[in-house]
């Protein structure tokens, strides 16, 4: 289906081309002329609204899939190398194909998302998450640049080689050395507080006001478990760890940064243990990335380094594993059961989760309990 565009929306699909070439064609970091996806956004808090520009780089013999679920495409432009522009057809569902061509283009895709229905995605005046199909997917990671026009009051965290992000007026900017698929993004009127851990890495709190008191604890504990983790498994690989409060109930580690729900916070023990866990998958999960078609080692390695840990440190290994084959004989049965290397996710929101987080969480950590026993600790740790 050929995508027809009213005049007015053309028009400013072609300024924000326009406006997006300038930026391309102004003097460049070395990072910057790497960067593939170029993505700017604002937002209609009382109407929960999304508005969004991606423009995304394709090489000669690069194609592209994108998904598109639950945004709505307001226009569509392919600009070619020698300045030719035309309009692709779009597809009557999510998934946008273009195919490979031998010359290099700039595709330009805007479109809108409504949040209000969203369990996940939130645009409020008090707080934005961006956590679940807010902008289209590519079929590989990129070099991104996200560009947020704020609301009035706000701050905001996304993943950035860069924290506090740069900000030029109302508009705040996140570049990421690390390719990613797709980005996470949150904003609230938060009180920014901060610690240092080392020359070259400090940990920050993005709390709502009315939490501010809970940020030192957590602070402080991110700073020790950046410490412990620094001895056990090497350089922290980002800049800055940010723990940043989220309206939705969220435990989520992102590239340098956890969102973690504001109720999720206030609850006493998070900071002893979830902390602790979201901080390793900075390395594990975030630095170290899981191909899954492998299967997800990494909910195994992390939960043992830091959930088992914990609770080894105060001299309940035995115990803690216990509980784990407990767990894992109480959900997983015959028809559950699978290989460990079979685990993806245990996303609550698929079937069997419990089993799933039985399998990938407690036989993971398991089998890295009995890898440490077999090496011995000084094997096992080097290893
Ligand atoms: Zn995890």
């Amino acid at each position: 289906m050929a995508l027809l565009l009213s005049p007015p929306v053309l028009k400013i699909l072609c300024t924000i081309a326009a406006l997006m070439l300038c930026c391309s064609v102004n003097p460049a970091t070395a990072k910057e002329k790497e960067i593939e996806y170029d993505l700017a956004i604002s937002f209609d808090p009382a109407r929960h609204l999304l508005n969004g520009t991606a423009s995304i780089i394709l090489r000669p013999g690069m194609g592209l899939n994108l998904d598109n679920a639950g945004l709505s495409v307001t226009g569509v432009m392919l600009r070619y190398q020698d300045g030719r522009e035309v309009v692709p057809s779009l597809p009557a569902g999510s998934r946008f194909n273009l195919p490979a061509e031998s010359e290099s283009r700039q595709l330009f895709i805007s479109y809108t998302t409504d949040t209000e229905r969203s369990t996940e995605n939130l645009i409020s005046s008090d707080g934005i998450t961006l956590t679940d199909l807010w902008h289209p997917i590519p079929d590989r990671a990129m070099l991104f640049r996200l560009q947020a026009k704020l609301p009035k009051g706000l701050s905001a965290i996304t993943e950035s080689d860069h924290f506090p992000l740069p900000v030029d007026g109302d508009m705040v900017t996140g570049i990421s050395s690390q390719p990613h698929q797709n980005l996470h993004f949150a904003a609230g009127p938060y009180v920014i507080d901060s610690l240092e851990v080392r020359q070259g890495l400090r940990v920050y709190s993005l709390f709502f006001p009315e939490d501010r008191d809970l940020a030192q604890d957590y602070l402080e504990a991110a700073v020790r478990y950046l410490q412990r983790y620094e001895k056990e498994i090497g350089p922290f690989p980002y800049p800055h760890y940010v723990i940043a409060a989220n309206r939705r109930p969220t435990g989520l580690g992102m590239p340098a940064f956890t969102l973690l729900g504001q109720q999720v916070l206030r609850l006493p023990f998070i900071k002893d243990t979830s902390l602790g866990h979201e901080i390793v998958h900075s390395w594990f999960g975030n630095s170290v990335e899981v191909d899954l078609s492998g299967g997800n080692w990494c909910e195994g390695l992390t939960t043992f380094l830091a959930d088992h840990a914990y609770r080894a440190d105060q001299g309940q290994s035995a115990i803690d594993r216990k509980e784990r084959i407990i767990n894992y004989l109480s959900y997983v049965n015959e028809k559950t059961a699978m290989p460990l290397a079979a685990f993806r996710s245990a996303d609550h929101r698929v079937p069997q989760a419990d089993a799933l987080r039985a399998t990938g969480y407690n036989r993971g950590t398991l089998l890295f309990a009995e890898l440490q026993e077999m090496l011995g600790e000084k094997v096992f740790t080097r290893v």
